[in-house]
């Protein structure tokens, strides 16, 4: 899940990180106001989920409150990568003389939180990865000790930071970045750009978190501060429902209980010659009602020729899904062939309820896969 830079900036100003203050507003009067209140110049910055706001023109400078009132009403219904801006952040201008970079992310190679830091900042740091990759210095975080002081204070030196105060802050201000990164379950957490004031002081200017959906259940109060503006429909229906729903490129849909057995599904699909439209896992125990969403999801999306279900009854009962899958049919109109295997608990009553339905039953996991590949070919 990700954070907006406003709640982001709270999280780390809690952790001691020295961040613009400033207020969120949805209308140009309330930036006027946040302005008026700031005194003096500011940054109007949209708040929407994507990076390289600055450049899209998401962010502007306003010397008076009627500029940030006429900047915030630009800014306000923008369109930055297909997201329409319905907050901006309103915060006092920063005149700065260097720009940083400082991020901790999850690395699933060496199994560790790595530091990053960068003096090429202000830019992606996958640009900077791509164009420059020796401008990044790197430490990994103990799984058990956490950062260490002296890894913090060589990545400060590694970037170049020779005066001994701002290597001390930065190294501070990446211990915090890891504390709150830990704290809060993410998996990732940047500032970009961490600048250098003309009194020598860091400031972290904008800065980004995004959680890690599986540890949000320990931490509801962040959960309350999801904002699903840019997530797809179908994927916030699924959450809602409990249903793990990826949606992929392909044209054939798949309805699976257990991830695993979601996998599978999906490698032969594409052994028999097809494509698979989604990852959907029902989870174990799934009732009449979350087959029937379930099944709405998938044909929600219009590149779905054909749909598999692949139910392994052990806790969740063959016959059950079966009703589900009935009682889906019922109320959604559709036309697109749906190939059944289903094995387990209950088996023979399943069977019997599917066999009043339209749907073309198989014995194999193979067969079924062979079927939906032929009849998604087919249309
Ligand atoms: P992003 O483009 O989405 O990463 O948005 P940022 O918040 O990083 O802003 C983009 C750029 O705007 C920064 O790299 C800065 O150059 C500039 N910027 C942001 N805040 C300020 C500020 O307070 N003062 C000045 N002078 N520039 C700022
Ligand atoms: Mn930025």
């Amino acid at each position: 899940m990700k954070l907006h830079e406003y709640q982001a900036r709270d999280i780390l100003a809690r952790y001691g990180v020295p961040v613009t203050g400033g207020g969120v507003a949805t209308t140009p009067a309330e930036a006027r106001a946040i302005a008026e209140q700031i005194g003096g110049r500011v940054v109007v910055k949209a708040q929407v989920f994507v990076g390289g706001r600055g450049k899209a023109g998401g962010v502007k400078l306003a010397d008076t409150p009627e500029q940030a009132e006429q900047v915030a009403g630009q800014i306000l219904g923008m369109n930055i990568k297909g997201l329409t801006v319905e907050k901006v952040l309103v915060a006092e201008a920063i005149t700065y003389e260097r720009e940083f970079y400082l991020g901790a992310i999850m690395d699933r190679a060496s199994r560790r939180i790595v530091m990053m830091a960068s003096a090429e900042g202000g830019v992606e740091i996958e640009e900077v990865a791509k164009t420059n990759p020796q401008a990044i210095v790197k430490v990994a975080a103990h799984p058990m000790l956490g950062l260490l002081d002296f890894q913090a204070r060589d990545l400060a030196y590694g970037i170049g930071l020779t005066d001994a105060k701002q290597a001390r802050q930065f190294a501070q201000i990446a211990m915090a970045l890891y504390r709150a990164y830990m704290d809060v379950d993410a998996s990732l957490a940047e500032i970009n750009p961490l600048v250098v004031r003309a009194d020598g002081s860091l400031q972290a200017l904008d800065s980004k978190i995004v959680l890690d959906d599986s540890g949000l259940f320990r931490h509801p109060d962040l959960e309350a501060m999801r904002d699903s503006s840019d997530e797809p429909e179908a994927e916030q229906r699924a959450r809602e429902a409990g249903i793990s729903y990826i949606k992929l490129d392909g044209n054939i849909g798949c309805m699976v209980n257990g991830a695993g057995l979601a996998m599978a599904t999906m490698d032969v699909i594409k052994l028999f010659g097809g494509e698979p439209a989604n990852f959907l896992d029902i989870g174990g125990g799934a009732s009449k009602e979350k087959v029937k969403t379930a099944l709405q999801i998938i044909l929600s999306d219009p590149n779905v020729k054909a749909v598999m279900f692949n139910i392994f009854g052990g806790i969740t009962r063959v016959d059950e899904v079966a009703k589900g899958i009935v009682a889906a049919l019922s109320e959604v109109q559709t036309d697109v062939p749906m190939i059944a295997r289903l094995v387990g608990t209950n088996e023979e009553e399943g069977r019997r309820i599917l066999a009043e339905s339209a749907l073309i039953p198989a014995a194999t996991l193979a067969e079924a896969a062979e079927k939906a590949v032929q009849a998604a070919r087919a249309r």
